[in-house]
């Protein structure tokens, strides 16, 4: 059977990262800041439109080194409707992590929950763009700067998200990327810290190579999270083309939405005023009663096809077990979280679908 998958990855032209190998080959020089490297932090800045950008092995180590750098301790207020990392990167700072609502129009954390959440051991906030959507960055940074309070985001999501053609990637006081294969920009495994200035992206850039300032100088408990220089040679020629690829999604969302506009019992998100998106995620939500089907009905109906969805994000990070007895876990405390994790499905989205795979899809959701 022809299988539809969620996602595929952005493949760099084989010939021309042949030649690049080839390079490194002959440079000797594989990894540990090398000029693939450097080149790639710097296309990143240009291409994000943000002033500095520090490479990581991955998404979630640099949402934990951005704890650490800045002395994160205590509570911070986050929200159970992302991937898992989100949260564990809090756990492995020692940090209790305090879930509060979603905004149900939009998935991101819910500013008008946060001031409630906030302790005297509250230190910061960690939101999510989730599917890349912006938060509402202005109200969040007022309750923190009301508070004292740090914001780290996770914008694992939200690569090239613009709003009123500035990046997303500029609120808080730090953000994070991840360049997994199954996002919308990768290398391969992957990831990114966003900074204001120099002096916060050398204090980054020791503690992601175990917090060496030199030769014989050690500065900070570091961490390892270097990339090398495939990785970064294989970055630079994504880069080139992410731009195509985001075109192409986003002709594969204008699609979805045509065909579902009007199906009872299917919503979506539609696009928002002033923001560059980047379409990393098509969610659609069933309301079981008026489509006359429940989401996970749905689900294994669309995989009995070939057509594999993925329920992000359910189960919410507070239902796993690591997380659930946590006091802000409850259900009670989490209504709308709960709900919207119970109806999605997020569709196949990516930029080589082809006209037949989103008829295919999209006949799997109007035939009941
Ligand atoms: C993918 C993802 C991560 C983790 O990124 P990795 O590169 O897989 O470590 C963190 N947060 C969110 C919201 C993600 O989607």
């Amino acid at each position: 059977m022809n299988t539809i998958t969620v996602t595929s990855p952005l493949l760099p032209d084989l010939n021309e990262f042949h030649a690049l190998l080839s390079e490194i080959w002959n440079s000797k020089w594989i990894t540990n800041n090398g000029s693939f490297h450097k080149r790639l932090e710097e296309a990143l800045a240009e291409y994000l439109k943000v002033p500095y950008v520090s490479l990581f092995t991955n998404g979630t180590l640099p949402l934990i080194t951005a704890l650490q750098a800045l002395r994160i301790t205590g509570e911070v207020i986050t929200t159970p409707y992302s991937f898992v990392a989100t949260t564990h990167a809090l756990w492995w700072n020692g940090i209790k992590p305090v879930f509060v609502d979603i905004d149900p129009s939009t998935g991101n954390i819910d500013p008008h929950c946060i001031e409630a959440a906030i302790t005297p051991k509250t230190t910061a906030i960690m939101p999510v763009h989730v599917y890349g959507k912006p938060c509402d960055t202005d109200a969040i940074q007022a309750i923190a700067d009301k508070y004292g309070l740090r914001v780290i985001y996770d914008a694992a999501h939200a690569f090239g998200v613009e709003v009123n053609g500035k990046s997303i990637l500029e609120a808080g006081d730090m953000s994070t990327l991840s360049f997994h294969a199954t996002k919308v920009y990768n290398t391969i495994e992957g990831g990114a810290m966003v900074m204001h200035d120099a002096k916060t992206k050398q204090r980054i850039d020791y503690l992601k190579n175990f917090g060496f300032a030199g030769e014989t100088e050690v500065v900070a408990p570091g961490i390892n999270s270097k990339v090398d220089e495939m990785r970064s040679a294989y970055g630079l020629l994504n880069l080139r083309q992410v731009d195509a690829a985001i075109a192409a999604r986003r002709r594969v969302a204008v699609r979805y939405r045509k065909a579902l506009r009007d199906v009872p019992g299917i919503t979506f998100f539609d696009d928002m005023p002033g923001v560059r998106h980047n379409y990393s995620y098509f969610p659609i939500f069933v309301d079981a009663e008026k489509y006359g089907m429940t989401r996970d009905e749905l689900y294994f109906k669309m995989r009995d096809a070939g057509v594999l969805g993925r329920r992000y994000f359910y189960p919410l990070i507070s239902e796993f077990t690591p997380y659930r007895g946590l006091p802000s876990s409850a259900p009670s405390n989490l209504p709308n979280a709960h709900r919207m994790a119970s109806t999605v499905i997020c569709l196949p989205m990516h930029h080589v679908l082809s006209k037949d795979d989103i008829k295919c899809v999209i006949s799997c959701i109007l035939s009941k």
